[in-house]
């Protein structure tokens, strides 16, 4: 069927509501974005990682050489201990060899740059000899703890005591003792070395720990023997309270731990042994904020770089997303506007199709489906009907009524001559004036006669007052032909011709009837 459509169709909207390639491209800039900012972080905490294991070597070699620094230190000292409990112990110290042995400590005392000095007392604390030049007849030390431990202990091992002023000299310095029997096993006295303390302050000062890094070494008791930085209200303190000597020690001779200090609020890593030979601990320990400066400047050197990377790329991204929101756009609206002209195109044609009166097909729609729809006959070897409908005495309706009234009595003519279709190819059109013409392909003369017949009764019971017609309402007369068209025979005007012919064989039979045509054999 070829009746009109409505004008306007509504169209979807073209202008897409989500942008894909723009939000395509969002994702992209920020995943570009993000990926720099993960993988600088990622590499920024690796190096972190890397400068505190760093760190942790450091302080665990440190600790190390500390160890092994104070372990010969002492060893040396104790060595000459050993010899010169041996000595006394066998020879005993008389007026006779006492210049030797003196001349001995001195010696000694001169070949360690360690030693602070050698000292012999005997069982009442008394000095009996040691390396200084002069000795000192009255002198009693029977008061150093040295001395009190190995009166009352029967232990022949080495002792370490802890820091203190030397009698002799006032430099600070550390004690490394043996005791001495009589032949009987009692008490006999002691020797001892003094080791300055200012050796191992030069040694410990060769190593960079920083502005608050700190070395220490304690007896296993806790009691601070040596410390960097140097200061003397710590010597000789007991730091047994801290987690080194309660958490640590106890489960591992060596380790290494961070931990925060409860006095200046600085975080440390701190490596630690014990010796094996001797009662002594050992600590290193470096700022983990001064051994991380390098890193945190690093760090910060390069988050602003990549900081203003990716502010970069966020703002060339941003321009881009608008540049291609604004394209997408532009696009919809160019995508609209060739769908409105294709609505309009559509329309325009169907309007160059249709009659404007009755809203039937128009004489040149009407030429063409005639062309086709003989062509398609004459291929298939299948009847062609037209049917000519007349509107009877209509000049005197218009005469009677008005034309205006003629035209609204043409339109609801047209309604039921379009009601005489009812296959997808038959056609009504307005063939001119008061004249309209359906094509009915696939029809035979009969069939069309049916059509014919009740388009005309259809028109007759519409009762449209016509006084100057013979029903006295508005009829119509049809002249119908069909034929199967021949090739190179039959031209489509001779249809026309034909239905015409039957037209006004109708309008002289006395007008409101039908007349078919002879059709062709
Ligand atoms: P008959 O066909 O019965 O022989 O008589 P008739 O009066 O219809 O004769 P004719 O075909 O000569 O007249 C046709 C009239 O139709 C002439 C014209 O005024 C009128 N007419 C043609 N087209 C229109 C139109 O579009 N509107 C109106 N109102 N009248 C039209
Ligand atoms: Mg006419
Ligand atoms: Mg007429």
């Amino acid at each position: 069927m070829t009746t009109m459509s409505a004008i306007n169709t509504k169209l979807p909207d073209p202008i897409p509501r989500k942008l894909p390639i723009a939000s395509l491209a969002l994702v992209f800039v920020v995943l570009v974005c993000a990926s720099i900012i993960l993988v600088q972080g990622w590499v920024t905490w690796r190096a972190r990682e890397v400068q505190l294991a760093e760190t942790e070597r450091t302080a665990s070699n440190l600790a190390r050489s500390i160890a092994q620094h104070a372990y010969s230190t002492i060893k040396e000292a104790d060595t000459i201990l050993v010899g010169l409990v041996e000595r006394v112990e066998v020879d005993g110290v008389t007026d006779s060899n006492r210049e030797r042995i003196h001349n001995l400590l001195v010696k000694r005392v001169k070949e360690l740059p360690q030693l602070h000095g050698l000292f012999i007392y005997d069982e009442q604390g008394r000095w009996v000899t040691n390396s200084q030049d002069i000795l000192k007849k009255n002198a009693n030390n029977s008061d150093r703890e040295y001395f009190i431990f190995h009166r009352d202990h029967v232990d022949r091992g080495v002792h370490i005591g802890p820091p203190i002023k030397s009698k002799s000299t006032g430099e600070w310095i550390v004690t490394v003792s043996r005791r001495f029997d009589h032949r009987d096993g009692s008490f006999a006295g002691v020797a001892l070395a003094t080791i300055s303390m200012d050796y191992f302050k030069r040694f410990y000062e060769q190593f960079d720990i920083g502005e608050t890094g700190a070395i220490f070494v304690a007896l296993e008791n806790g009691t601070i023997l040596l410390r960097r930085p140097f200061e003397e209200k710590s010597l000789g303190r007991n730091v047994s309270q801290l987690p080194l000597f309660h958490d640590y020690l106890p489960k591992a001779k060596i380790g290494t731990q961070t931990f925060t200090s409860g006095q200046d609020g600085i975080t440390r890593i701190n490596s630690y042994r014990k010796l094996d030979q001797y009662p002594l601990v050992v600590s290193a320990a470096l700022s983990r904020d001064e051994e991380l400066a390098e890193w945190k400047a690093n760090a910060i050197a390069h988050a602003i770089v990549v900081g203003c990377l990716v502010l970069g790329l966020a703002m060339l991204g941003s321009r881009l997303i608008r540049q291609i929101g604004l394209r997408v756009r532009a696009e919809a609206e160019l995508l609209k506007t060739r769908n409105s002209l294709e609505q309009l195109n559509h329309t325009l044609e169907k309007l160059a199709m249709q009659d404007g009166l009755t809203g039937l097909a128009n004489r040149r729609q009407f030429d063409i489906a005639l062309k086709n729809e003989f062509r398609r006959a004459m291929r298939s070897a299948s009847p062609l009907a037209l049917i000519m409908i007349d509107v009877d005495c209509f000049k005197q309706y218009n005469d009677l009524y008005g034309h205006a009234a003629g035209d609204e009595c043409l339109r609801e003519i047209s309604k039921i001559v379009a009601g005489g279709q009812h296959r997808p190819g038959d056609l009504s059109a307005r063939y001119g004036g008061e004249e309209m013409a359906v094509l009915l392909p696939g029809t035979d003369l009969a069939g069309a006669a049916l059509i014919a017949e009740s388009i005309r009764k259809a028109i007759y019971h519409l009762e449209l007052k016509h006084t100057g017609n013979t029903a006295g309402v508005v009829t119509v007369s049809a002249g119908i032909d069909a034929f199967v068209p021949v090739r190179e025979q039959d031209r489509p005007l001779e249809l026309i011709e034909a239905a015409d012919k039957a037209l006004y064989c109708a309008k002289s039979q006395g007008r409101n009837c039908i007349c078919s045509g002879q059709g062709k054999p």
